[in-house]
């Protein structure tokens, strides 16, 4: 009967830790936008392995890898245009094609089409973290790379591009967007701009991904 007891005591006891935890994170997590899978031990890459962060990370990743509006993160339900200067993603953006964008939606509105940035400019943690998903979305970093830059390369991260949406400002954009100087970096990337010409002049040629930069 004794051993039964002894048994039984640190299986409650873990159950109510694990409870503990649970609620924590979930209250935590509930108030902000965890970008990154929890835990991923082991995809840090070239990083000297440190034991006790090892055996931390699954605890602490959540609270490390949270991304806020001060990071470029877009805040949820917000449908953010050119001129939406209390979002860091817009405010941080190099003026002269935050200028531009703001033309080319006011060109764009008159033709009833709504010019919405999804993604503009990019804390480096930020970027280095969509590298990070990628890389595990595509199996391998030289594929990650031809869609999502380092943030050593990312024109996002340096505030030069800025993605935009739905699919008619897309087009629009496509076909109106070199009046403004705005032109798609990667052909594999329809939604990327970045001031590369002069207003009205032709665009550069796109190149093909983001790997070939
Ligand atoms: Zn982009």
């Amino acid at each position: 009967m004794p051993a039964q007891r002894t048994a039984k005591r640190p299986t409650l006891t873990m159950l109510v830790v694990a409870t503990l935890v649970a609620l924590s994170l979930g209250a935590c997590t509930s108030s902000s936008v965890p970008v990154a899978p929890a835990s991923q031990p082991g995809t840090s890459k070239g990083d000297e392995p440190d034991p006790l962060k090892e055996l931390l990370r699954p605890l602490l990743s959540p609270f490390e890898e949270r991304l806020s509006a001060k990071d470029g993160l877009i805040p949820e339900n917000r449908t953010l245009t050119a001129s939406d200067m209390d979002v860091p993603a817009v405010a941080n953006l190099d003026p002269e094609l935050r200028k531009a964008l703001q033309e080319a939606s006011k060109a764009a509105a008159a033709d009833g089409i709504q010019i919405v940035v999804t993604s503009g400019w990019r804390s480096t943690r930020y970027q280095k973290m969509l590298l990070d998903q990628a890389t595990g979305t595509y199996g391998s970093p030289e594929e990650a790379r031809r869609w999502v830059n380092t943030p050593e390369k990312s024109t996002h991260v340096s505030g030069k591009a800025v993605d935009v949406g739905p699919v008619d400002a897309m087009v629009w954009m496509s076909n109106l967007g070199q009046q403004f100087g705005l032109c798609q970096t990667y052909a594999n990337e329809p939604w990327h701009y970045e001031l590369t010409a002069q207003p009205g002049a032709v665009c550069p040629p796109a190149l093909t991904d983001a790997a070939n930069n």
